[in-house]
């Protein structure tokens, strides 16, 4: 279970934590012996590792490895999850949809969000508030197309199959928006495009939580 290990540690760290994995409860003195140091040498190191919850100390007995503890397990779950595994259909729209039709099918598909395509490629975003700015504002949703109101290429937040469910969850907070275009890189003379193969929405993200309680 080397994953669920930050990668800050030391090599002497990790060492030490292998150690009490394969020996425990083992003492600071038999710890400081299998690596040639001396005890005082390891006191900081066992000190941040118990600090961190990789290790548990007990009086009178040594040092045991707790990295195995259900919410270990649980963080170790969520990191193995991929996007790849959890994404849904996208909606989409060509650039040239009116904003009448887009609004069809916000319906019709009951999503929050539809990506914008521009020969096949992804070339925006377009939501429910987006709209509703725009009707507001007085636009003639018959007439205008979603390629002029949506929020446009290169300031789309994406995400792709290989990141983790995690990932795609910081994501959506850090950049506050209720979805993200799932999106594989297609080069075309030289350029680069991304191909939407998928959404990820905070939907997605809150059934995972529903599996991980109910496991
Ligand atoms: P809602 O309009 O339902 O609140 P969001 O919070 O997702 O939906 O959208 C807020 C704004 O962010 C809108 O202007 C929208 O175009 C934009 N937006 C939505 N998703 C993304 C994304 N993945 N990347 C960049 N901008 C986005």
């Amino acid at each position: 279970m080397r994953e669920v290990i930050p990668i800050e540690f030391t090599e002497r760290q990790l060492k030490i934590i292998d150690i009490v994995k394969s020996h425990e409860p083992i003492t600071s003195e038999q710890i400081a012996k299998m690596l040639k140091v001396t005890r005082a040498t390891l006191r900081p190191d066992l000190a941040i590792l118990t600090m961190s919850g990789i290790l548990d100390a007990r009086p009178k007995v040594g040092y045991l490895y707790s990295g195995n503890n259900p919410i270990n397990l649980i963080a170790e779950r969520i990191k193995q999850i991929k996007i790849k595994d959890i994404k849904s259909m996208p909606v989409v729209v060509d650039e040239q949809t009116t904003l009448y039709d887009a609004i069809v099918t916000l319906f019709l598909e009951d999503t929050g969000t539809i990506f914008v395509l521009s020969n096949g490629y992804l070339a925006g975003v377009v939501s429910r508030k987006d709209f509703l700015k725009n009707i507001m504002g007085g636009t003639d949703i018959n007439k205008i197309p979603v390629g002029l109101i949506m929020t446009r290429m290169p300031n789309i937040i994406v995400a792709y199959p290989y990141e983790t469910a995690l990932e795609a969850a910081i994501k959506i907070i850090d950049h506050e928006v209720d979805s993200l275009p799932v999106v594989e890189k297609e080069k075309v003379q030289g350029k680069e495009y991304y191909k939407v193969v998928g959404r990820i929405s905070k939907t997605n993200l809150t059934k995972v939580l529903v599996e991980l309680g109910n496991q």
